[in-house]
């Protein structure tokens, strides 16, 4: 057998021969065939087309059988390399079965890597430093394809989309050097560099093995349908006049991402036990406070930001030349102050309003918009926790950098209404701790998951031997219920519900009418409508995780089903059975 799962050859392409190779395939090939021209290596099946797609210099990943000792074949991916100004070509070999026992974390990272991919429908994006090339992998399965180029390449098509030399050259650099992070922000298509409209961001991560650069992957996102058309109208939120929240997002993430304004400081703002005010003052009274908060920020900020509303209660402010605390506080303070005199507290019959806000700076605190958002989120937070009425400036020191507040605030944050963004960045993040930590058993996923995604219950089926595995949520029935009614997952009728990947039931009670058997054993576990996808789990045995609601009336939102299959996804690095 091979010895490891990726070989380097070089061949010449007209006699075929093995001009050199690691040292692990010569010790594959040992004495007795040290010297066979490699198509000999090559199964009987498959040899003629290996010859042809040298021959033609495919750029495509093609699977051939290598031939072992004792003549058994070993599937491998080949890739081919022409050798620019030579008579020679570097094969790389990959050993299928290898890579799939392989754990690796580069292994993961690439799954979580694919799993992106499936998330946000953007094309995967892959730099190997070693050939100096990267890889852009559009489509999945049967339908991914990729387009390979050289980074010098890459770096003439960026700046095409961009006057901001400096970041393309900081990307370029920083793909080179494997950094950490790396993300930037270009004006069209990278697919189509004439489109014009639109922008397209690159985010990636350098992945490292053994303390070796190994590669750089992330994806890139395509905004087409948006223009950053000055003259285009502005979005502003009917109720308070202020920017709207789409509005609002993109300015910032102009100004930070792509004009990289210094000094900026960005504040999260969000009204105290609002929910209480609206129950007792009534709607009207709410909508008038959330009004002159607005008012009061707006003014405060004149010119020297924006300010605007992300949630019902929630208001989003760039301050520009706030470097730090010391500029940021006294601004803070003059809100705070501010809001306290129009709404004093303990003034019989009426509502005292006060407000908590998180803020972070950039660029001292932050590389990027993503970053800055969660930082200020995170001091929001803290500031509710803390007990509310106050503003928490973010501070490493304090909190921790923005790793550790990613890992903190996951579980912590409910996801509000803040959009598909911080649900997809929150996935990533769950990804991430499954595949990298040995100590986040899938219980604990599974209460991530119920807490960040609002679902009410969650069950865990082994789809083989109709067993329950796990469940998690609201209301979890008694094991003698669970034993009596788990199999319900093998009856024909059920069985027959999976025609394609997944089963979506918006009400259980329609099931009455068709299989009333079913139907009282899900009403026997209170269930009232559930989400089920399929997997495979990391031995390969089949599973269904159930989303599912109890006594209540639940409406799965069907064009998120790739958040669905995405958790699935995740279970399926866990070994369940
Ligand atoms: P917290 O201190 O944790 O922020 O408590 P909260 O009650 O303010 O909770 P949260 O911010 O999560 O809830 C905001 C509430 O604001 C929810 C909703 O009842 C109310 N709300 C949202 N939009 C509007 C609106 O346009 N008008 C009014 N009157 N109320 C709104
Ligand atoms: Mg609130």
């Amino acid at each position: 057998m091979i010895n490891s799962k990726k070989h380097k050859i070089i061949i010449n392409k007209k006699r075929l021969d093995v001009i050199s190779a690691d040292t692990d395939f010569y010790e594959f090939l040992d004495d007795t065939r040290f010297y066979y021209s490699f198509d000999r290596l090559v199964m009987e099946e498959d040899r003629q087309r290996f010859v042809q797609n040298v021959e033609q210099g495919c750029r495509e990943w093609f699977v051939v059988h290598i031939l072992d000792a004792n003549n058994h074949p070993v599937p491998c991916y080949v890739s081919l390399q022409e050798i620019s100004a030579s008579d020679n070509m570097e094969v790389v070999l990959l050993d299928i079965e290898k890579l799939r026992e392989s754990e690796s974390l580069l292994d993961k990272r690439c799954r979580v890597n694919e799993a992106i991919h499936g998330l946000y429908g953007d094309d995967a994006f892959v730099y190997y430093p070693d050939r100096d090339e990267v890889e852009i992998i559009t489509g999945t399965g049967a339908h991914m394809s990729c387009m390979r180029m050289s980074l010098e390449q890459l770096q003439k098509n960026l700046e095409l989309l961009t006057e901001d030399g400096n970041s393309v050259n900081e990307f370029i650099t920083g793909l080179r050097n494997g950094s950490r992070y790396l993300f930037i922000k270009v004006d069209g298509s990278l697919h189509n560099i004439n489109s014009g409209n639109g922008h397209s961001i690159i985010k990636c991560a350098g992945i490292y093995e053994n303390g070796v650069y190994n590669m750089s992957v992330g994806y890139i996102h395509e905004y087409m349908e948006r223009t950053y058309n000055d003259t285009r109208k502005i979005e502003i939120d009917s109720l308070t006049g202020l920017l709207a929240k789409a509005e609002i997002t993109n300015m910032v993430i102009r100004t930070v991402d792509l004009e990289k304004r210094q000094n900026v400081t960005l504040a999260i703002v969000d009204i105290d036990h609002f929910k209480k005010v609206n129950d007792e003052f009534g709607h009207m009274t709410g909508d008038n406070i959330i009004r002159q908060v607005a008012a009061i920020l707006a003014d405060e900020v004149g010119d020297n930001g924006l300010v605007g509303r992300i949630g019902g209660d929630e208001f989003m402010i760039l301050f520009y030349d706030a470097f730090d605390m010391e500029a940021a506080r006294p601004r803070l303070r003059s809100i705070k102050n501010t809001v306290c005199g129009v709404f004093p507290p303990d003034v019989p019959g009426q509502p005292t309003v006060t407000l908590s806000i998180g803020c972070a700076a950039f660029p001292k605190d932050a590389s990027n918009y993503e970053e800055l958002f969660t930082l200020a989120d995170f001091a929001l937070y803290r500031a509710k926790e803390k007990g509310r009425n106050r503003y928490i400036i973010y501070s490493r020191e304090l909190h921790g950098d923005i790793t550790a507040v990613k890992n903190a605030t996951i579980s912590k944050t409910r996801i509000n209404n803040r959009g598909d963004m911080s649900k997809a960045d929150i996935l990533c993040v769950i990804m991430d701790k499954v595949v990298c930590r040995e100590d986040y058993p899938v219980e604990r996923l599974l209460d991530d998951y119920l807490e960040n995604f609002e679902i009410p219950r969650i069950t865990v089926y082994d789809a083989e031997a109709g067993k329950v595995l796990h469940m998690a949520g609201q209301k979890v029935p008694s094991k003698e219920v669970i034993a009596e009614t788990e199999n319900y997952i093998l009856k024909e009728y059920w069985q027959s519900l999976f025609q394609g990947t997944e089963v979506v039931i918006n009400d259980v009670s329609s099931i009455a009418p068709v299989n009333d058997e079913v139907y009282q054993l899900l009403i026997k576990q209170g269930m009232t409508a559930c989400l089920q996808v399929p997997f495979k789990d990391r031995k390969g045995h089949k599973c269904i995780v159930s989303f599912e609601a109890v006594n209540k009336r639940y409406v799965w939102n069907t064009e998120r089903l790739h958040y669905y299959r995405l958790m699935a996804k995740v279970l399926a690095e866990y070994i369940l059975v």
